[in-house]
């Protein structure tokens, strides 16, 4: 897909995330990776309503090149970049389930939300909790790259999920799974729950190549 063809792409993703509820007021960001760096959604831009020609163009080192100032958080995405080298993709989100188990005390700190459904695994893996940080902290983008290279999704305590991928259809998907399996996991809360057990998850790891 070339530039121009990205930029299209981004702005629908943008409006599909907005038009169905997961991407309300100026929250979430959308980012692709380029050859000679990266676009991303600009700063107090609703996701639903996205003007191609004004996306940010970031170079390498996250400098803008062209477009509107960048989304606040866009630390965030190059600290993913820098770790995951094949990631050509990235969703940040404060949906409403995954973040309200984002501020749920007592979180499995590698596995926030249990592998419940084949499809979680497959799309999502590994859940692990990046502690409380406030908007902006540095220390949040140094947090964020200690796990990225062992994981596809990250779940921001008191916040929201951010999401890398091969590239942003399966990057789209694999946020909605997960804010999907984050409704299983708040509608399953108290019931007897049997998520997968470890050599379920490991056929699917084999069956499907699965990577961290
Ligand atoms: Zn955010």
């Amino acid at each position: 897909m070339n530039e121009s063809a990205l930029r299209e792409h981004i702005c629908e993703c943008g409006r599909s995330l907005h038009d169905r509820g997961l991407a309300t007021g100026s929250s979430g960001n959308i980012s692709v990776r380029l050859a000679d760096g990266w676009l991303l959604t600009p700063t107090n831009a609703s996701l639903g309503r996205l003007d191609p020609a004004r996306l940010s163009k970031l170079d390498r080192e996250g400098n803008l090149v062209s477009g509107d100032p960048p989304s606040k958080e866009a630390f965030l995405h190059r600290a993913v970049y820098a770790e995951r080298t094949a990631a050509n993709a990235i969703i940040h989100l404060h949906s409403t389930h995954a973040a309200a188990v984002s501020c749920m005390a007592g979180l499995d700190a590698c596995d926030c939300i249990p592998p419940l459904t084949a499809y979680f695994v497959m799309k999502v893996g590994r859940l692990p909790l990046i502690p409380y940080h406030r908007p902006g902290d540095p220390a949040l983008a140094d947090a964020v790259r200690g796990l990225a290279a062992r994981h596809r999704a990250l779940l921001l305590a008191n916040h929201g999920p951010v999401v890398s991928g091969a590239d942003l259809d399966s990057t789209l998907y694999a946020a909605e799974e997960l804010e999907e399996t984050a409704k299983l996991f708040l509608l399953l809360r108290g019931a007897p729950t049997r998520p997968l057990d470890a050599a379920q998850i490991a056929e699917l790891t084999a069956a499907f190549k699965l990577e961290p």
